[in-house]
């Protein structure tokens, strides 16, 4: 296979306006320095964040340095997926296979836009290839859901942005279902405050909007054997 056979696509993915906690931040993508400062802008804002919940942050030798450790998580980790850009996603010529491509249990980790709590659970992506089109390396579909993952998220539009991505990156696909299985700590640790409920949202396209279609019926049958429950 040669470098020609390959399409890298770097941009157009995003679907949220710039600025939304699950968009991507004003200037995206962020540099070194950029990040740097948002750091320092950050921290300091915490702190304050802190010394308004009465807290005595700056004398307790556990909590002196957490508006930086705060701030650090969240630029670098928790809402990465705003401000540093998902490395190239290429993708290749079939070949030929014109069959369905899952994977299942992607991890995924986020947090609420609401309640600003994180989200726990897995992510499964099927897609079937079309005559002519294209499929990419396994781990890019990971790639994708920490793209959009890592920042505030609606699960419902998380679930929304993934399947376009998947869907622009995979040309000529004859369809694309994204399911996401999530616990939201903002259901179990406030409000109602109960364990163990988790949330499913299914997103589908082409062949996989038809219940009879058998690329569809093995994309939930594979869940299932994996989780032990039907998802929908
Ligand atoms: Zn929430």
């Amino acid at each position: 296979m040669t470098e020609n056979n390959r399409k890298k696509i770097h941009t157009d993915l995003e679907v949220v306006q710039v600025g939304y906690a699950n968009g991507v931040a004003p200037g995206f993508p962020l540099n070194d320095l950029q990040k740097q400062h948002m750091i320092e802008d950050a921290t300091e804002a915490y702190g304050q964040f802190l010394t308004a919940l009465g807290c005595d942050w700056k004398n307790d030798p556990n909590s002196s340095d957490t508006p930086r450790r705060v701030a650090k998580a969240y630029v670098n980790d928790l809402w990465k997926g705003r401000y540093t850009e998902m490395s190239e996603i290429t993708s290749f010529p079939s070949d030929g296979y014109d069959g369905i491509v899952i994977e299942r249990n992607i991890p995924l980790t986020s947090m609420c836009s609401h309640h600003h709590q994180t989200i726990g659970g897995v992510v499964h992506i099927g897609y079937v290839v079309g005559e002519g089109g294209r499929v990419i390396g396994l781990s890019k579909l990971n790639r994708i859901v920490e793209h959009f993952g890592r920042r505030g998220a609606i699960q419902e539009q998380l679930t929304s942005a993934i399947h376009q991505a998947v869907d622009k990156i995979c040309e000529n696909n004859r369809g694309i279902i994204v399911s996401i299985v999530g616990t939201h700590n903002c259901v179990s640790c406030r409000g109602v405050k109960h364990q163990g409920a988790s949330m499913v949202t299914t997103k589908a396209s082409g062949v996989f909007m038809d219940n009879d279609n058998q690329a569809r019926k093995e994309f939930f049958d594979s869940i299932k054997i994996n989780n032990g429950t039907h998802p929908v």
